[in-house]
């Protein structure tokens, strides 16, 4: 034992106490008296032989066995964290695969798609979510966007009514800042597209966006109640640049005909948005 191990053991045994059932063995050190193993060491320092105390078997166990719970709990922490960051819509952390009930038929492919990441990010393939309200759209979305940041992906899903709130209130260049940090996200998931207010200036920043993350070749993901053919037959060109861009980007999935489960994620996201905003849990 060097003078560090030593020091080591005298700090970490500070909280071991001799117990009942301890006893001195035949070579004068203390041994436990659950694990057989010493709970002494001898030591020479400054040319005398020092009895030191040292963590015994299963003390040591127990030590490790906590330490090994404190990194799972801090870990989970971090993800809760991650998710309160990144996933602006609070009801949506809840959506996650392990919370699905199976009768979403699409669900299969979003499991694939997290399954498959590395080659979506490299591929800078997007989804295009579309179909009625209450299909289930968001809550496929928000799997991904769940399962993906437990792996540790950087993911913001958001909406554009967020976005150009916030927006609004910046001058010119924090502006162009914060559009920046979006693109600072491996994988932007806008929900509710096409839903935002349709001035001019909203729909400029709207493809200031789309186009930046365009360029910047990252994948981006968009749910949306407007039809394929409305995407794909634009009324002016101000949407039809908006609209090229996200067709360009992302495959898209059809949803049909609401069902229960996606009623139930939508009473779910409704209730737990009711208990977040009142404050009464983080
Ligand atoms: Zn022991």
């Amino acid at each position: 034992m060097d003078t560090a191990d030593v020091l080591k053991n005298i700090s970490d045994t500070v909280w071991q106490e001799s117990e009942d059932g301890d006893y001195k063995g035949q070579d004068d050190l203390l041994y436990c008296g659950k694990c057989h193993t010493r709970k002494e060491a001898r030591y020479m320092f400054m040319n005398k032989v020092m009895k030191v105390h040292v963590l015994c078997a299963c003390e040591s166990e127990k030590r490790r066995i906590e330490e090994e719970e404190r990194k799972i709990r801090e870990a989970k922490e971090q993800i809760a964290r991650m998710k309160a960051t990144c996933i602006q819509d609070r009801g949506l952390i809840e959506c996650t695969f392990a919370n699905d009930d199976g009768s979403l038929p699409q669900i299969a492919s979003a499991k694939r798609y997290v399954e498959t990441w590395q080659e979506r990010k490299a591929n800078n393939d997007g989804l295009l979510l579309w179909g009625d309200v209450g299909t289930g759209k968001t809550f496929y979305a928000a799997c991904i966007a769940n399962a993906l940041i437990e792996q540790g992906a950087s993911v913001l899903m958001t909406n554009f009514s967020k976005i150009l709130n916030k927006l609004t209130g910046l001058y010119s260049d924090d502006r162009n800042e914060f559009i920046a940090s979006m693109m600072q996200y491996t994988l932007l998931i806008i929900d509710d597209f096409g839903i935002e207010r349709n001035t001019e200036y909203a729909l400029e920043q709207v493809y200031n966006i789309i186009d930046e993350r365009y360029k910047s070749k990252l994948p981006l993901i968009v749910t949306t109640n407007l039809s394929i053919s409305t995407l794909k037959n634009p009324e002016d060109t101000a949407h039809k640049r908006i609209y090229d861009r996200v067709l360009a980007m992302c495959v898209p999935v059809k949803f049909v005909g609401a069902n229960h489960r996606a009623k139930d994620a939508e009473a779910k996201i409704k209730s737990c948005k009711g208990i977040f905003e009142g404050g009464s849990a983080v």
